[in-house]
């Protein structure tokens, strides 16, 4: 069993460093040990909660970054800055920048600048809508052997799958997908993997599931579902939300 991950993104919250700060210092407290917890804060304010101190329990992550060491890319960051205040986590390709027009193409090299500059990469997939022939699962086998392109097969068991149906994520979305429907794509992810790789790769890869999972779901998913841990959007902004799926996640490890 891999171990469990619950990973919060902030998005573009909360309003400032000082309340930025108040929440970390609270969700801090809920942490518990045989859990990683990593929050994927706005990049401002990852150098104070760096202050307040990231633990063998408590990472923390961006949110996104560029593919170019450095350069004339205004308003981007590169991994090599992440780097340089060991930052360890940072998501890549979340549907919130593929709506940007981030490809599938660009992610990949973010996934190698971040892999050359040990950074864990949280990759995003998910399909927009589900159709009846199931061509859904094109594009997420699309997604995910194009993510891991350019990096070394012996690196694939370092990197997280989070798989995100994007019609799932947010205040509107249609609605969670189901521990059923969650499982199936996370055999199906690790088949795609093992395709390139092997067997016990695709295993050992994290794969974890997002959108508008909660405190009353969280179970569910990681029973049912077999998702290894949550990137969780809303539930990351409130601390008692966040820790109780932290220990959600502690009791399903000693199952
Ligand atoms: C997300 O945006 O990655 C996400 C999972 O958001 P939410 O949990 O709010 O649906």
């Amino acid at each position: 069993m891999n171990k469990k991950i619950i990973i919060g993104n902030w998005k573009m919250n909360p309003n400032s460093v000082l309340e930025a700060e108040k929440l970390f210092k609270s969700i801090k407290k809920l942490t518990v040990k045989g859990v990683d917890a990593v929050i994927c804060a706005p990049s401002p304010f990852l150098s104070n909660l760096k202050k307040i101190g990231v633990t063998t329990n408590l990472a923390l992550g961006a949110q996104n970054v560029h593919f170019e060491k450095e350069g004339a890319y205004t308003g981007e960051v590169s991994a090599t800055m992440l780097n340089s205040f060991k930052i360890n986590y940072s998501i890549v390709g979340h549907s919130e920048r593929r709506a940007m027009g981030e490809s599938n193409d660009d992610i990949a090299k973010k996934v190698l600048a971040l892999t050359k500059n040990k950074i864990i990469p949280i990759i995003c997939i998910g399909e927009k809508d589900r159709d009846h022939s199931g061509f859904y699962l094109h594009t997420i086998k699309a997604q995910i052997v194009s993510a891991l392109s350019l990096i070394p097969k012996t690196i694939f068991k370092s990197v997280i799958i989070a798989y995100e149906p994007v019609w799932a994520i947010g205040a509107n979305a249609e609605r969670p997908a189901t521990p059923a429907e969650c499982h199936e794509m996370v055999i199906f992810i690790r088949k795609c993997i093992s395709d390139i790789s092997n067997t016990q790769t695709a295993h050992a890869v994290r794969v974890i599931y997002g959108g508008s999972a909660n405190v009353e779901d969280a179970g569910l998913f990681l029973n049912d579902g077999m998702a290894d841990g949550f990137l969780l959007g809303r539930a990351s902004l409130n601390a008692k939300s966040f820790g109780e799926i932290i220990k959600i996640a502690s009791i399903n490890i000693s199952k």
